[in-house]
């Protein structure tokens, strides 16, 4: 169904490497298999061909692998032609399909195809992308569980518990004089309960599914000198922000990747904060509240030997209401202190030192838990921000609905809202808008 062109592109990375992909897809890809392979090769057999241009010359010498539709990646007809992985090959093969009467592919337009042609659904689709671009092997995994349907499944029995409850309500609408009335009226509200509580469920896993996509920014806060770049240097295990003992060094926020329990961190190293007249490190200064603003938790460290706690007090009554944060008390090892963590008046406090390593573990797990990490191991799907928020409107019609019940119009309404919601994430209702932003976001050949 649908798109009636061929589209074609390397489907492979730009380096040179032993082998690279061009992949096609269309309608009827036999007439282009005749003119570049001399034949149309048998239906998902690895086939060794020469690829051919316009005077039957090899361009090279691979495997040609032919899906005939419907029982491909993309529904259609597709080729998957494996060449030597050099730039120049690939080129002129793609070239030799795009003058066969194919074109160009844009990024993701053959998942786009698959998930037109009913072969995956929207949030498959997304996770197609997403496994493509995990950064750890736990978000890999995460994405591979939603890419298997198991976050749709979730999404899909949501909708089937809500469409029977819709039919439930919409009954009473169209009978109202039935004496039952009441007694539906306590039955669907019991049956709504039990779909909040459901939906409870899929939007923790979802959460949790968020963080191992987006990681989790923590800016490392503090004023100058208390030991935030060495705090970096033993996250990241070597040398990266430069480590003095002059206050005031790294006037720009330094940023790392990391990886702790298969969790992506971006640590934000930071200009230290004090009332300074210097101007560059005033700009400095202005960075690290900007980087503040946009985390998702603070580290503030503190030096355990250094008195003034007033100072500290002053940033940490600075910091944004919400923002999950710690209180790293470095330089443990200059009092002959032992790691430890402690809950002081609804403050964290994490002690260690950034030199020796001692009670890094624990600032590892309390900063996890601080962002509501939670190792379940198994069952995690990956969740974009656009499926959160749809659970969460979900969520609140859900809420509405309860609150309005002796109103069924309005209940019946605000059910059908929920559902909506909900459908948005499978993509089964999703504007051309939001399909082509989506894709745009994938890889060419993807
Ligand atoms: P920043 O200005 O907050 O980034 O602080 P630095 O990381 O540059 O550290 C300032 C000074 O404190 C340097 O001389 C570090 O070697 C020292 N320092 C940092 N962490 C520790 C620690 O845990 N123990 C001790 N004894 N010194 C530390």
């Amino acid at each position: 169904m649908g798109s009636v062109d061929i589209i074609a592109a390397i489907a492979t990375a730009a380096e040179r490497a032993a082998i690279g992909v061009v992949r096609v897809a269309g309608p009827d890809l036999k007439a282009l298999a005749r003119a570049l392979l001399g034949k149309v090769p048998a239906a998902r057999h690895a086939v060794l061909c020469d690829f051919l241009d316009e005077n039957n010359e090899a361009i090279d010498r691979g495997i040609a692998l032919y899906f005939p539709a419907p029982h491909s990646y993309t529904g259609q007809d597709m080729l998957e032609l494996q060449a030597h992985g050099g730039s120049a090959v690939l080129k002129l093969l793609l070239r030799r399909c795009l003058s066969l009467g194919a074109r160009l592919a844009e990024p993701g337009e053959f998942t786009q195809r698959a998930f037109l042609n009913d072969k995956l659904d929207l949030a498959q689709a997304e996770s197609v992308a997403d496994l493509i671009e995990a950064s750890t092997g736990e978000s890999a995994k995460s994405a591979m569980r939603s890419l298997q349907g198991a976050f749709s499944i979730e999404v899909n029995t949501l909708i089937k518990s809500l469409i029977e409850l819709r039919m439930l309500v919409e009954a009473g609408i169209d009978f109202p004089e039935d004496d039952t009335g009441r007694l539906e009226e306590a039955n669907s509200a019991r049956k709504l309960r039990a779909i909040q509580a459901q939906l409870e469920k899929v939007m923790r896993a979802a959460h949790q599914g968020n963080i191992l996509r987006e990681g989790i920014t923590v800016v490392l806060a503090g004023r100058p000198n208390v030991g935030k770049s060495s705090l970096l240097n033993r996250f990241v295990g070597e040398d990266v922000a430069i480590v003095t003992s002059v206050p005031g060094t790294t006037r720009d926020a330094i940023r790392q990747a990391i990886e702790v329990q298969g969790v992506p961190l971006h640590i934000v190293d930071t200009a230290g904060l004090r009332d300074t007249g210097d101007e560059v490190e005033k700009i400095g200064i202005a960075r690290t509240w900007a980087a503040i603003e946009k985390a998702d938790a603070v580290l503030l460290v503190i030096d355990s030997a250094l008195s003034e706690p007033q100072e500290d007090r002053k940033i940490l009554a600075r910091l944004p209401n919400n923002l999950p944060r710690i209180c790293v008390y470095n330089k443990i090892d200059l009092l002959a202190g032992e790691p430890r963590t402690e809950a002081l008046d609804g403050e964290v406090r994490v002690y260690l030192s950034a030199k020796t390593g001692a009670g890094m573990d624990l600032l590892y797990s309390q900063l996890l838990n601080t962002v509501g990490w939670q190792p379940t191991g198994e069952g995690v799907f990956m969740a974009r921000e656009r499926h959160l928020s749809a659970l969460g409107e979900a969520a609140r019609h859900l809420s509405e609905a309860l609150e309005n019940r002796q109103h069924i119009e309005f209940f019946a309404e605000e059910l059908r809202l929920a559902q909506d919601a909900l459908s948005s994430i499978t993509g089964e209702f999703t504007s051309d808008d939001l399909l082509g932003e989506i894709f745009s976001r994938f890889c060419i050949g993807k």
